[in-house]
């Protein structure tokens, strides 16, 4: 970079110049649309230039980004995004992921990032007491529910094989054992992606009946072993159904299986007592896979696992060099896939101390009543709710797949709100989750007025 360049902004100068746009982009969100305009789009064509032959001003930079880039943002951070389990960013979470920006730390090792690591130490206790899980659990801070599935995965193939008597890390996977490995039918794909990267291909598992809102049904389960693998679901991603734990975690321990769960949205309902009870006994299992970017509103990127066996996780974890010297205490590497990473723990320590136990049992509650709203005020329209609303998802029909497929796709276009189709129990649908601790009544009933109509209009044009 040439000296004039680097003279052109000062970092303080380009943080500030960011930081302006940032709160102007802030401002903006509670208005206008959630998701881009075509035109919007179209000027995403002005990036497609050839790769820069010289140094650039950091402040142009980020001009052309905000340009750009800012309209062409799905506004997640607004309260009317009720699509895929996306939610906003708690202010705490967001000042705090600045900070951590400035900060730039790398999460690996202590010695990299005392900060970090001490409040790994702290979320560690924090997680566990807020979801009433045995304290002495250990946690690894990944990306997602993705991540942590897989880390989960990997963690109880080692636990089973050392049992076993077959050491996988030194061994690996050819000739190894057999394992099985359980699952509802109502499986979500990334658990079926991170079984298949830890080496359990899908012609392994064992797909066990669901009922009518993708629960698991314990009659069917298959016999269980020492060497089994149950992956339980808590909130499908579609109707926040929960399998049955209660009846089927004491038989899959009696068993002598690892039970695993996979509770990237529905592990924090766990934090209500009024939700609690749809996990009855989800703390008898060995792992626990969740989000921090779903339902506690932390930015992205921000995943959890939780395993019981400590040792387990670390043995299955643990990556060494002569380098990286590990000290006496906990470090983050030896918990997660990763090497490097961010801090992510920053923001999600921010979120929790801001939100408190009570502020994340009312996250909870009132992202659930919204959904009931939805739920019977789209009823009593005429409209079709095909899921019982056990948590924040609403799944609607609005008559034939077409029409459905129509409304979302109208209700997109206008912009007001956001929702996503899917396919549910063999019923072309729409989704609804609401995520965000920055939703209101009023989103509600603005975004409720917007559905209706365009509903009822696409039904009135296809003659229903
Ligand atoms: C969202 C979700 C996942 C995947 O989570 P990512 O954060 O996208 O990795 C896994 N399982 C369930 C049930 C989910 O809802």
């Amino acid at each position: 970079m040439s000296a004039t360049t680097a003279a052109a902004s000062s970092t303080a100068e380009v943080l500030r110049f960011a930081s302006e746009r940032a709160q102007k982009y802030l401002a903006e969100t509670q208005h206008g649309r959630v998701a881009p305009s075509e035109k919007d789009l179209l000027e995403l064509g002005r990036l497609h230039e050839p790769f820069p032959e010289s140094p650039a001003d950091p402040r142009e930079i980020i001009a052309l980004l905000d340009a750009v880039g800012s309209p062409a943002t799905v506004k997640l951070t607004g309260g009317r995004y009720f699509g895929f389990v996306n939610s906003g960013t708690l202010p705490a979470a967001l000042g705090a992921n600045l900070l951590a920006a400035v900060w730039d730390q790398n999460a690996a090792l202590r010695v990299m990032s005392p900060i970090a690591a001490e409040l790994e130490d702290v979320l560690r206790l924090w997680v566990c007491d807020a979801l009433g899980l045995p304290t002495d659990c250990e946690i690894g801070l990944v990306t997602g529910a993705t991540g942590a599935n897989f880390t989960s995965m990997i963690t109880a193939r080692h636990a089973l094989l050392a049992r076993a008597g077959w050491n996988v890390e030194e061994d690996g996977m050819f000739g190894a054992p057999p394992i099985d490995v359980v699952v509802g039918a109502e499986v979500h794909s990334a658990m079926l992606k991170a079984l298949t990267m830890a080496g359990f291909g899908k012609k392994r598992l064992k797909l066990v009946d669901v009922d009518q809102q993708g629960r698991m049904l314990a009659a069917k389960l298959p016999k269980l072993s020492p060497n089994t693998i149950v992956c339980l679901q808590a909130g499908n991603v579609n109707s926040g159904s929960f399998d049955p734990v209660a009846e089927i975690c004491p038989r899959a321990k009696d068993a002598g299986a690892w039970v695993h769960m996979d509770g990237a949205i529905g592990l924090w309902a766990a934090a209500s007592p009024k939700y609690r009870h749809l996990l009855r006994g989800f703390e008898q299992a060995d792992s626990w896979a969740t989000d921090a970017h779903k339902w506690p509103n932390v930015n992205y990127d921000c995943g959890l696992v939780i395993v019981r066996d400590a040792q387990a996780l670390r043995a299955a974890m643990t990556m060494r060099g002569a380098y990286l010297q590990a000290g006496t205490r906990r470090e983050p590497m030896y918990q997660t896939p990763d090497g490097s990473r961010r801090a992510r723990g920053v923001e999600l320590w921010a979120a929790l101390k801001s939100l408190g136990r009570t502020g994340l049992a009312q996250l909870i509650e009132r992202t659930c009543e919204h959904a009931q709203r939805f739920a019977s005020e789209l009823q009593r329209a005429g409209f079709a709710i095909l899921n019982d609303v056990v948590i924040n998802q609403v799944v609607v029909s609005f008559g034939s797949p077409e029409v459905t497929r129509q409304v979302v796709r109208r209700i997109q276009e206008d912009g007001t709100c956001w929702c996503g189709a899917t396919v549910w129990q063999g019923q072309t649908a729409m989704r609804i989750s609401v995520c965000s601790w920055a939703t209101t009544d009023a989103d509600v009933e603005q975004s409720l007025a917007v559905i209706i109509r365009i509903a009822n209009e696409s039904r009135k044009s296809a003659g229903l």
